[in-house]
């Protein structure tokens, strides 16, 4: 039978033919390869050193699986922590992830904080999603969860003392989120989602993404190798995701089969130019603090999105407004 060998070694059988290099690797050569990629990433852009605290924000599916494996190879797992947050969507079991997430940061030595949008704010995502049914407040499922699942994460990063939060996205995630900053036309943002975009508040811990430059493909590869078997139900929100991104997604797809590479050339690209002016946005006053609960909102705004949106769905009313409950 014939065996390819790896082009990196020359010696084990390659068994990961990858795109854009042109070149077939081993398990052992691939491993090394993306971890040192997130090491050069982490390194260019200072996203954390060894005397950083890092919280680990992890969903269970195989980007966390990468993140957690690639990340203890990289940091002292003393000064790690990851956490798991719990939104409450109907039909939808995560239990063998978080399971996952639990017994592997046992083995690293890594606290777990498993915790629930229902512990965080009194109810789960279903029940927020039924409200906003029932005030007819068009806002996705989607936009909830996000700025839920941030808040939490930031909060508890903040009060135990963690100087960066780590986020799983990869190299597909991202470009698709530079494409939508540009398509809106908001600028603010996509220096916003640079490695060093300005943090514009004290109260926001640093938010790093350390699988940047990562593919999706490879993520999924990589978990496989490293024993990730089961396969993450899709959200059964997924269907009010806003359509433009799985619309940029798709494209994206495409070019990338037709020329492998493109979406890492691009997202260099654009981390050069928008680095470039970077420097502009620094020195920006603190953010203005919600005047419900205290969290930072936007320049000129006196309540945060979060608390508007609990409003906007009869949850926490705010001062001057009359919201009927249910
Ligand atoms: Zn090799
Ligand atoms: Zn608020």
């Amino acid at each position: 039978m014939l065996v390819l060998k790896c082009d990196v070694c020359g010696i084990r059988e390659a068994v990961v033919y990858q795109r854009h290099t042109c070149r077939a690797l081993c398990v052992r050569c691939f491993i090394n390869n993306v971890t040192s990629r997130v090491l050069n990433e982490v390194r260019r852009y200072g996203m954390f050193g060894s005397n950083d605290r890092l919280l680990l924000s992890l969903s269970g599916g195989k980007d966390s699986y990468t993140l957690l494996d690639v990340i203890s190879r990289l940091h002292d797992a003393g000064k790690m922590g990851v956490i798991t947050i719990i939104e409450g969507i109907p039909n939808y079991d995560r239990r063998e992830g978080i399971e996952w997430i639990l017994k592997r940061s046992k083995e690293l030595g890594i606290d777990v904080f498993l915790t629930s949008f229902k512990d965080f704010l009194g109810y789960t995502l279903g029940e927020i999603v039924e409200r906003s049914r029932i005030y007819n407040v068009n806002v996705s499922p989607c936009t909830f969860c996000g700025i839920i699942r941030r808040r939490i994460v930031n909060k508890y990063a903040r009060e135990h003392g963690f100087t960066k939060v780590l986020t799983a996205h990869n190299l597909d995630d991202e470009v698709q989120t530079v494409i939508l900053n540009i398509l809106r036309g908001d600028i603010a943002r996509l220096v916003q989602t640079h490695p060093k975009g300005p943090v514009l508040s004290k109260l926001f811990v640093r938010k790093v993404k350390p699988l940047r430059k990562i593919y999706e493909w490879e993520t999924a590869i990589y978990s496989y190798l490293i024993g990730f078997r089961f396969q993450v139900a899709e959200c059964p929100f997924i269907k009010y995701q806003p359509t433009l991104r799985a619309r940029i997604r798709y494209y994206l797809r495409k070019l990338e089969r037709r020329r492998p590479g493109t979406l890492l050339t691009f997202l260099t690209a654009i981390d050069d130019m928008v680095g470039s002016i970077v420097g502009n946005f620094t020195g920006l006053p603190e953010l203005p603090r919600c005047k419900r609960c205290g969290e930072p909102t936007a320049y000129g705004r006196d309540y945060c999105v979060l608390c508007e949106l609990l409003d906007k769905v009869g949850l926490n009313a705010l001062p001057g407004r009359k919201v009927a409950l249910c």
